[in-house]
């Protein structure tokens, strides 16, 4: 028995998307980000399915712990860092790479001096205003860390880019100059691209890269789908009708009424809604795929269902497949009615929707 709502995940395909950030900078290292549960396709599975990549980064010290414990064992940076002594020891427990990026962590590390070290990247703030040193530190951090027993060398230096995927906008090209000018004379490896900067920017492509959102087949740039740069979707996200009926002309459909029949015609109800992971805010007319035909989505998402229109599939019926974003159906597409970016809905994705690997499928 098919559970209601399920993901298919073409892992195969986290290879080929792979190929293309070889292909965009081939000189690079590449860093594999897998926060977010490996963007809601799950941490292990993706680590799993890209073991050949240089290293991966993760947000969060217990994400890194998760991957050691089941038996990962290339390079992985935690892109947080830590914000106590507890998280700095099971950084060095687990042979977690840190990044440093605030004071605070300094403090901590000034009051360490044992043997054990661990890798770190030096993250330089250039203009995002998260996390990072601000230029004008730079030099004394960098002292105080190339003194630190606690930390490897050499050090290796990161920084983020906070508009790459608007190609007009020149807030990237002063990024990525000042990063350069901040380590004028400084060796060591660096780090600036993100998907977008990968795809857009090839100033960005120093010696490490760190695709996220790309590798799971997906644009970072608005108006694009992954399919424009050669990539390949891995998740595809589907339920199926539980109920078809028909609607006169004047009656509602859904929580407050909000949808308003203006002639007769037959309502479809999937088995999906909040509770999966499907949004919210998924504005009417949202497309989803019955048996393949696309149909828009009427009413209020509620938290297990939708409802959806099935005039143009009038033979529909219980039972009947329903993809909400998958083949035919980019999640790109469905991000854009729903005034959010495709990000949000794969890392949406909840604990009830069973994920298949589509190999089992064959
Ligand atoms: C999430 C993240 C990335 C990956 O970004 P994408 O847009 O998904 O490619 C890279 N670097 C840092 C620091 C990040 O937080």
């Amino acid at each position: 028995m098919n559970p209601a709502a399920f993901a298919v995940l073409n892992l195969d395909a986290l290879q080929h998307n792979l190929t293309i950030v070889r292909q965009q900078a081939p000189n690079a290292k590449i860093m594999a980000v897998i926060k977010g549960n490996g963007y809601g396709h799950g941490l292990l599975r993706v680590a799993e399915a890209l073991t050949n990549v240089d290293a991966f980064a993760v947000a969060r010290v217990d994400e890194g712990m998760r991957l050691r414990k089941a038996g990962i064992n290339n390079k992985i940076v935690v892109l947080e860092g830590f914000t106590s002594e507890q998280e700095l020891n099971a950084l060095l427990a687990y042979r977690l790479d840190v990044l440093i990026h605030s004071f605070a962590q300094l403090d901590i590390l000034s009051k360490r001096h044992e043997r054990k070290q661990m890798g770190a990247w030096l993250k330089i703030d250039t203009g995002m205003n998260r996390l990072g040193f601000k230029p004008i530190d730079f030099p004394s951090v960098y002292q105080q860390l190339k003194h630190s027993t606690i930390i490897k060398k050499p050090i290796r230096f990161m920084t983020h880019l906070a508009n790459a995927d608007d190609l007009n906008d020149v807030m990237t090209i002063k990024q990525i100059a000042l990063f350069k000018e901040t380590l004028a004379n400084i060796p060591g490896e660096r780090s600036i691209a993100n998907s977008a900067g990968i795809l857009g920017w090839p100033d960005a492509l120093t010696d490490w890269v760190r695709p996220g959102v790309m590798l799971y087949g997906i644009s970072p740039f608005p108006g694009r789908t992954g399919a424009e740069h050669g990539l390949k979707p891995i998740m595809e996200f589907h339920s199926r009708l539980i109920a078809v009926k028909s609607v006169n002309s004047g009656e509602t459909v859904g929580y407050a009424g909000s949808w308003r029949c203006q002639q007769a015609t037959t309502l479809g109800v999937v088995a999906v809604g909040y509770g999966d992971g499907y949004p919210r805010h998924a504005t009417i007319g949202t497309p989803v795929l019955v048996n393949g035909q696309r149909v828009p989505l009427i009413g209020r998402v509620s938290m297990d269902m939708i409802t959806v229109d099935l005039a143009e599939q009038p033979n529909a019926k219980p039972g009947d497949p329903v993809t909400l974003w998958g083949k035919n159906l980019p999640v790109e597409e469905i991000a854009e009615h729903c005034n959010t970016i495709p990000y949000t809905l794969v890392c949406g994705i909840t604990q009830r929707v069973k994920q298949i690997d589509s190999a089992w499928l064959v």
